[in-house]
């Protein structure tokens, strides 16, 4: 009998991978993921078999990983949490009776949070900004919802090339409920090689180099810096503060 992990690998640093991943991964007879999901955990990967599609495959490494999964131990990887924005939904769907497991990881707004500070200290919500399987302007919608309900908001896939003008529709739509000195963090590769992150707020907004390795988090109407570090209060009663 075989059994299907989907795992959520983390960010991408190794040390931020939970060890239920990594016991998962190193039972596994067969990895299956996108080629450079696979590079990120290649030092796991010594003797193992692994299946490895381009972009955008997600459909046809999804089946693959439940057939193989029929009587061979197998590990399908999605970066991050693999139930957001990554395989797990979809593995459900298609699923009919094999044995699977999902197991969670450090999603990109916890990574990104960490290191600004702790922007996500309240009601916060992710929206992803890629068309590809939801309606722009439900996605705009969203995004105005999301502001008038006054969440802190972490964009996921901010910027492509194929879409560049959303981020900046984006914060316009945003600016309409916000103040506009609301802080804005930008991180890319964050908690992997080639980390940044930069802060600025809703006037000062520049989307020059945001990309598909970033994520954007935009502060509630409480959010501040201090120190340097980005913080949604939660709101305690506190002094001096
Ligand atoms: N399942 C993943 C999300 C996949 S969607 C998760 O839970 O994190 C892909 C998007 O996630 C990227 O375009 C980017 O916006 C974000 N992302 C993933 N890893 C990231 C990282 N290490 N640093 C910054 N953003 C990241």
């Amino acid at each position: 009998m075989g059994k299907l992990f989907v795992v959520g690998i983390g960010p991408g640093g190794l040390q931020h991978m939970t060890i239920k991943a990594r016991d998962a991964i190193n039972t596994s007879d067969i990895i299956v993921g996108y080629s450079k999901y696979l590079d990120i955990i290649k030092p796991l990967l010594k003797n193992k078999e692994t299946f490895s599609t381009g972009m955008y495959k997600e459909k046809e490494r999804a089946m693959k990983a439940l057939e193989l999964s029929k009587n061979k131990i197998v590990s399908i990887i999605s970066t991050g949490d693999s139930g957001i924005y990554g395989m797990a939904g979809l593995i459900l769907q298609i699923s009919e009776n094999e044995d699977i497991e999902v197991i969670p990881g450090v999603t990109a707004s916890s990574a990104a949070a960490s290191i600004v500070g702790a922007p996500l200290s309240h009601d916060n919500c992710n929206i992803s900004l890629s068309d590809l399987l939801t309606p722009y302007d439900l996605i705009k919608k969203r995004i105005r919802l999301a502001g008038e309900g006054d969440f802190i908001i972490s964009l996921y896939n901010p910027k492509s090339n194929g879409r560049p003008h959303y981020l900046k529709e984006a914060i316009e739509i945003i600016k309409e409920f916000r103040s506009l000195n609301t802080p804005v963090a930008v991180v890319k590769n964050a908690l992997r090689i080639g980390e940044e992150f930069r802060f600025c707020n809703l006037s000062t907004f520049d989307d020059t180099d945001v990309d598909m390795s970033s994520i954007v988090i935009i502060g509630n109407s409480n959010s501040f810096m201090k120190n340097n570090k980005f913080i949604t209060p939660r709101g305690y009663k506190l002094k001096n503060v």
